[in-house]
């Protein structure tokens, strides 16, 4: 019986106005996605010119008898839809009935398939059927999709350059390749091969294949689930970031998918471990029952809506920042030999890493089989542990970094990223449960503001009194202070007071407490931190790294800048190419 049905009119007509077929990636998207729901296991993409001049995918799947290797280019065929209700089960990876119609109707394609007895070989160019004749009989199918909108001048012109067209066919298949570890992907551009992965199902092996094996090596597996959620995958030391947010791949139920709210949670679980606006490489896989979800069915997008979205985003961000906070995050100072490349936003590639990124998986030295065991989230509170190492303090170099050594390594610790870190964190839990407790000012401080600044700092007298201030009105569009919190930092209490009056009548209607308090606290830590070329002695080194040891996250400032890089035994000698027989000299 033929596997491909012809679709009714209606669904056909429900999915959405018409599969566009834009560009050389939505057509190698079709073949792929193709060769999945055929059951290839080795699939390769072939490009000449970016796509542009040919595309060729092959793979090993079932393969099509004669009858529906001609079905197959007909307007409304399909084999992944059987019926309504399947349209709404993302267990399907999507629906190309006509895809392969439309592609066929601009370009010369040529099919070859087999079941394994009698190839078939079917021609057509423009929509036109020029052939069907028998072939050999390799199981699979190989397609030929070249002059790609020959008679569509108007789409011709509309495509980007090659490398533009070459950056979001290589941004597909590496997300491809990223729900499917267990198949094997080859693509290559004019000979040149820009990804191979083992097919091992091995995802850490996926991600090596097309990051590279040192980041691969700063990826973190994760796991955490609860009632309605298992979610896994691996997500990058703080350290290995981006500045597009293209490396944040979240797949459901092996599908991968776009949702902002998933892509900021994960963001935000980074957040004050690396700059805000600096963006991880993840790749989270959540398993769910399919009821949970509502994928909108236009074909070309991934966009996907779930109905337990709180729950989802609160497991996440658990699962990300539980890790991180159990990690010892002292990035080593860069003399590793690979450069650090800084990336464009949209494609992902630079035109010279293409060429150059060849697999690296051979190479590995990784442990890749290392499984951790699901999280599983209750109420109660993780203890923290400490996870600075114990660091003997050597001397200060310009004024600015402190020289640590143990019997690891040396280490750098910056004087005002991590006294900022540590006043952070005081303010902030000072911010966070407020006491009321104040000191008298010695001289009450007078502070005018704009008529604006000063109405919305009227309205805002009990928040500041809650903090523990003691404000009130003093002529026109001015405030009078008599005492003030605790917690300020001696010698800076008016720059301070004057900071938290600027925020305060800068706060919006409905603002975020926690985010305004972070933000506060972030500010307050700066202002109050040891400015660079301030000579500490050793007694004042030692209390500041074992207050620094105190904090939850002693790696970082709040605005996500290092406090401490190391350079290990192995680095120094390395660099000072000190080896094997000399290093013991
Ligand atoms: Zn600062
Ligand atoms: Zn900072």
């Amino acid at each position: 019986m033929s596997k491909i049905r012809v679709m009714d009119e209606i669904l056909a007509n429900k999915i959405a106005a018409g599969e566009v077929v834009e560009r050389c990636a939505s057509v190698v998207k079709e073949l792929v996605e193709n060769s999945i729901d055929a059951n290839g296991k080795e699939i390769k993409i072939e490009l000449k010119e970016a796509g542009t001049s040919l595309i060729k995918v092959t793979d090993d799947g079932t393969g099509m008898d004669k009858e529906d290797a001609v079905v197959a280019f007909s307007r409304h065929a399909t084999s992944k839809i059987m019926d309504e209700s399947d349209l709404y089960n993302i267990n399907t990876l999507g629906f190309r009935g006509e895809a392969l119609a439309s592609i066929a109707s601009v370009s010369n394609v040529l099919l070859k398939t087999s079941t394994g007895e009698v190839g078939t070989l079917v021609n057509i160019k423009g929509g036109k059927l020029i052939k069907v004749e028998n072939t050999d009989a390799r199981k699979g199918t190989v397609i030929e999709v070249s002059e790609l909108f020959y008679n569509t001048p108007a789409r011709l012109k509309h495509m980007k350059s090659l490398y533009t067209e070459l950056a979001s066919i290589t941004d597909y298949v590496n997300k491809i390749a990223l729900s499917h570890p267990e198949i094997r992907f080859t693509l290559i551009n004019n000979n040149n091969v820009i990804l191979k992965t083992d097919g091992s199902g091995n995802l850490l092996k996926t991600i090596s294949a097309i990051y590279g094996v040192d980041i691969a090596r700063k990826m973190l597996e994760i796991n955490g689930e609860d009632d309605d959620y298992s979610i896994n995958g691996f997500i990058s030391l703080p350290e290995i970031n981006r500045a597009g947010r293209n490396h944040m791949v979240t797949l459901v139920n092996g599908r991968v998918v776009r949702n902002q709210e998933l892509n900021k949670i994960i963001n935000d679980s980074y957040h004050s471990y690396k700059p805000d606006n600096r963006y991880p490489i993840v790749v989270i896989s959540i398993e769910l029952d399919p009821s949970l979800v509502d994928v909108n069915i236009h074909p070309t997008k991934m966009d996907i809506k779930f109905s337990k979205l709180e729950e989802l985003l609160e497991l996440v961000k658990k699962t990300i920042t539980s890790k991180l906070n159990r990690q010892t995050l002292i990035p080593e100072a860069s003399i590793t030999d690979f450069p650090i490349v800084e990336e464009v936003q949209e494609p992902i590639l630079k035109e010279n890493t293409i060429i150059e990124n060849k697999p690296k998986y051979e190479e590995i030295t990784l442990d890749f089989n290392v499984q951790e065991e699901p999280v599983i989230y209750e109420k109660k509170e993780e203890k923290e542990e400490e996870r600075l190492p114990l660091l003997y303090p050597v001397g200060l170099v310009h004024g600015t970094y402190i020289v640590c050594q143990n019997e690891i390594g040396m280490y750098l610790i910056d004087q005002h990223a991590a006294k900022e870190r540590i006043n952070y964190e005081m303010f902030k839990e000072k911010l966070t449960n407020p006491t009321k407790e104040n000191i008298p000012m010695l001289l009450p401080l007078t502070i005018e503001l704009s008529n604006n600044e000063y109405i919305v700092l009227k309205e805002n007298f009990a928040f500041l009194e809650n903090m523990g201030f003691e404000i009130s009105e003093f002529g026109i569009n001015s405030v009078i202070i008599k005492a003030h919190p605790t917690w300020l930092t001696k010698d800076f209490e008016d720059l301070q007071i004057r900071k938290i009056l600027e925020l305060v009548s800068s706060k919006e209607k409905d603002f975020d407490l926690a985010k305004f308090n972070d933000h506060l606290a972030a500010t307050l830590a700066c202002k109050a931190s040891i400015k660079a070329n301030t000579n500490l002695s050793i007694n004042e080194m030692e209390a500041l790294i074992s207050d620094l040891r105190k904090c939850h996250n002693p790696f970082n400032c709040p605005h996500g800048r290092p406090t401490i890089i190391t350079f290990t035994k192995y680095d120094l000698e390395k660099l000072f190419k000190r080896s094997g027989f000399e290093s013991l000299k």
